[in-house]
């Protein structure tokens, strides 16, 4: 009676045993696979937004070299809507439009056009 039950035991235990190792399993290939999407598209995402980074051009906001054109133009960043003040730093968009490096960066993350015209950047 004691032997049969113990069979029992150790069958019930290696059933329980596989069940949750393939559980785990599952769990860890459907995690991998998530992992491996996530790595793919952030690795895409950031080799765009490279591509992109490099045909920004970094300015300094100084009097001198605002156009007539920005001054015409609302002199703010478009994306937080801040005003630029005079010695700050500043990305100039191949479409010529202005933003805080920060700003422009960001929004690089999630998009590829510029916020204002729409114009690809890349
Ligand atoms: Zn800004
Ligand atoms: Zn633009």
């Amino acid at each position: 009676m004691l032997v049969v039950s113990d069979e029992i035991m150790h069958y019930l235990f290696g059933v329980t045993f596989c069940l949750i190792s393939i559980l785990l399993i599952v769990i860890v290939i459907d995690d991998f696979k998530t992992l491996i999407i996530n790595v793919t598209s952030r690795f895409v995402r950031c080799k765009i937004s490279r591509q992109v980074k490099k045909r920004l051009e970094k300015m300094r906001i100084e009097v001198s070299n605002v156009t007539a054109e920005q001054q015409q133009a609302c002199m703010c960043c478009m994306i937080c809507l801040e005003e630029f003040s005079a010695g700050s730093e500043a990305t100039r968009t191949p479409c010529r439009h202005v933003y805080h490096h920060q700003c422009i960066t960001e929004w690089l993350e999630k998009s590829d056009s510029c916020p204002l015209c729409r114009c690809n950047l890349l």
